[in-house]
């Protein structure tokens, strides 16, 4: 067939269509709406992509993003150290955070594990976060990994690797009830919080 479109706009509909939920025709819609915006517009969307992949960066101490040295969360003083919420993702936080009832810190693993995928424990954060826990005065550790199959698989497997490294370590989870199989950040806020505040101990 015959190429409908010039190779610069086909290669704008190829890269809308690598987004997830955009699909071909919603990637050639986009492109369109995008060739006949105003110029500055179109320019705004591509430097606010650029500046975000340019300045973003994990925080080194938790490995939230951030546009700083540290997160905004590592650098609040007003927060709780003693207590630690392990998540997988960036977007994990944001979720938790909408619920307003966390007041300690966090630590994103990256990832789950996944050995379809080859993700060990070595790919994630896990050595990092026994380093913050040697080092830190850290008393309780939240376990909120998504409450999917993976999730809980590496739930199980923290669990066990902190209880042997730190036998004096409180660690809770948060109580369930949550719908299996679904992402935190697809929980209602008020479900997650409660979720949350109703946390027990993990007993396993
Ligand atoms: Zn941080």
């Amino acid at each position: 067939m015959a190429q409908l479109y010039p190779d610069s706009v086909q290669r704008l509909i190829t890269e809308l269509n690598r987004l997830p939920g955009i699909g071909a025709r919603s990637a050639e819609r986009l492109a369109f709406h995008l060739l006949a915006a105003p110029r500055d517009e179109a320019m705004g969307l591509a430097l606010a992509i650029r500046e975000v992949k340019h300045s973003l960066r994990a925080c080194p101490r938790c490995f939230n993003v951030t546009d700083a040295p540290t997160c905004h969360i590592c650098r609040d003083a007003e927060r709780r150290q003693q207590i630690l919420c392990v998540v997988e993702l960036p977007r994990d936080i944001i979720a938790l955070e909408k619920c307003g009832v966390y007041d300690g810190v966090y630590h994103v693993l990256q990832g789950r594990l996944d050995p379809l995928a080859n993700i060990a424990p070595e790919n994630l954060r896990i050595a990092e976060l026994c380093r913050r826990l040697t080092a830190e005065n850290i008393e309780e550790v939240i376990l909120a990994l998504n409450p999917t199959t993976a999730g809980d698989a590496t739930t199980h497997y923290l669990a066990a690797a902190l209880r042997a490294q730190f036998p004096a370590l409180k660690i809770t989870a948060p109580a369930r009830g949550l719908t299996a199989g679904v992402d935190i950040e697809t929980i209602a806020t008020s479900s997650l919080a409660a979720a949350l505040r109703a946390r027990a101990d993990w007993a396993e």
